[in-house]
């Protein structure tokens, strides 16, 4: 099916690179003589996604061999797929664009690393019924739907996202909701997949409604990129109805500050303002965040937006993703630079995803130089020395001061 572009052939003349801090609205690009209506409408963002390599072929006029290639080959592993919105955000003139290189395809993709896997947290062997992991003492990962409203190219779950490479997802909400209520252990239930906020606001309203019954959950949450891929998808009504089951967090995924224009700023804040405490998840991606002012600019824009860093994820290692996996080194950089050198509020937990199942594993620059016998040797954010010493019942050995010259062999 071919995508209406009713501004005519000619790449659109707003796309300019934008300065990261400031917050700009999508422009209408090849959309151009679409009404308000429609373009403000989610339902139609969704049915004029960009989906084919064609198409890519026609918006894109820089797509290099290697992404029409990559394009051509999507729809067997993880299905392209790009709200109209969302593509405006891509500077069409720069081939390694942060935004161009989450959702255009690249031949690269069909690369598999002999240590890149298929589910690389191990979730399969994780789940007691389908579509729904239980790996931590008191919470689980329900499952909800394989569909997304645009498709990130290293996305962790691309085995069921998209049903491109035929897993079948059939999530069975009767047996997952069963597996909850039997389980008293589990106070907290976090909805992800696929895309939550695509559900219609009745059937989410339905499993929110049915996991609040059980006394024992506490605590909901919900995992979305919907907020930046299609921002117009956060009605008034969807607000209304998600402010119904409180305690309800929301987890939205941004990677780079472009990505938090006027209209996704508007989203959150509805959703902010519907009581709802906003968490954003990124994963450290080569030639897109990984860079501290990159970084800082996001975590900061994030804050503008009521939203909270919450994990900041070493990409994962699944089948495809080698070209945009920056190194463990590099993120540790990164890090170092946000700690002490702005708003703690903006400052993630740095995490890798231990493979096979071992769950998310904090990572941190180092701070505590060393630690023995009641004295340990602290760094600060501007590499300055400190000794803090201690007896065993916790009590300051002495005042607490700054080494000019630290003493390491003594610990
Ligand atoms: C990430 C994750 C959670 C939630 O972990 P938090 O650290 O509490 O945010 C729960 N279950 C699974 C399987 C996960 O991958
Ligand atoms: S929005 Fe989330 S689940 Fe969907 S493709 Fe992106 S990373 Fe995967």
């Amino acid at each position: 099916m071919q995508t209406d572009i009713s501004g005519g052939e000619e790449p659109p003349s707003d796309h300019r690179l934008q300065p990261l801090k400031e917050f700009h609205s999508a422009a209408r690009g090849y959309w151009r003589d679409v009404s308000d209506s429609d373009w403000n409408d989610w339902r139609w963002q969704l049915k004029h996604r960009i989906t084919s390599a064609e198409q890519l072929q026609r918006f894109l006029p820089t797509l290099t061999p290697e992404e029409y290639a990559g394009a051509k080959l999507a729809n067997h592993k993880l299905a392209l797929a790009i709200t109209p919105y969302f593509f405006n955000l891509i500077d069409l003139a720069d081939e390694n664009c942060p935004i161009r290189l989450q959702v255009v395809p690249r031949l690269a993709e069909t690369h598999t690393a002999p240590w890149e896997m298929s589910d690389p947290c191990g979730e399969d062997s994780h789940s007691p019924v389908p579509g729904l992991v239980h790996r931590y003492p008191d919470r689980v990962l329900f499952l909800v739907t394989d569909r997304c409203a645009s498709y990130c190219r290293y996305c962790t779950r691309s085995r069921l996202v998209s049903n491109a490479s035929g897993y079948d997802f059939h999530p069975e909400f009767d047996k997952q909701i069963a597996y909850v209520a039997s389980h008293p252990e589990v106070r907290d239930v976090l909805l992800s997949g696929g895309d939550p906020l695509l559900l219609s606001d009745d059937k989410l309203a339905f499993l929110l409604g049915k996991l609040r019954a059980i006394p024992h959950v506490e605590f909901l949450r919900i995992g979305t990129r919907i907020p930046i891929f299609l921002p117009q998808r956060i009605t008034p009504e969807l607000c209304a109805m998600l402010k119904q089951f409180h305690p309800l967090f929301m987890s939205v995924h941004a990677n780079h500050p472009r990505e938090l224009t006027t209209e996704a700023r508007a989203a959150l804040g509805r959703l902010a303002d519907a009581g709802i405490p906003l968490g954003n998840q990124s994963v450290l991606l080569k030639n897109v965040n990984d860079d501290a002012t990159v970084m800082k600019a996001l975590v900061q824009k994030l804050l503008i937006c009521r939203v909270k860093p919450y994990y900041l994820y070493q990409c994962d290692l699944i089948a495809g993703s080698a070209h945009l996996r920056a190194s463990v080194a590099k993120g540790l950089e990164v890090m170092e630079q946000l700690r002490g050198h702005t708003t703690g509020y903006g400052v993630p937990t740095y995490v890798i995803d231990a493979p096979g199942g071992g769950g998310k594993v904090p990572i941190n620059p180092e701070y505590v130089l060393c630690r023995n016998a009641g004295r340990v040797l602290i760094r600060n954010y501007e590499g300055k020395i400190f000794e803090y010493t201690e007896n065993a019942d916790g009590t300051p050995r002495c005042k607490p001061k700054k080494i000019e010259e630290p003493d390491l062999c003594k610990c």
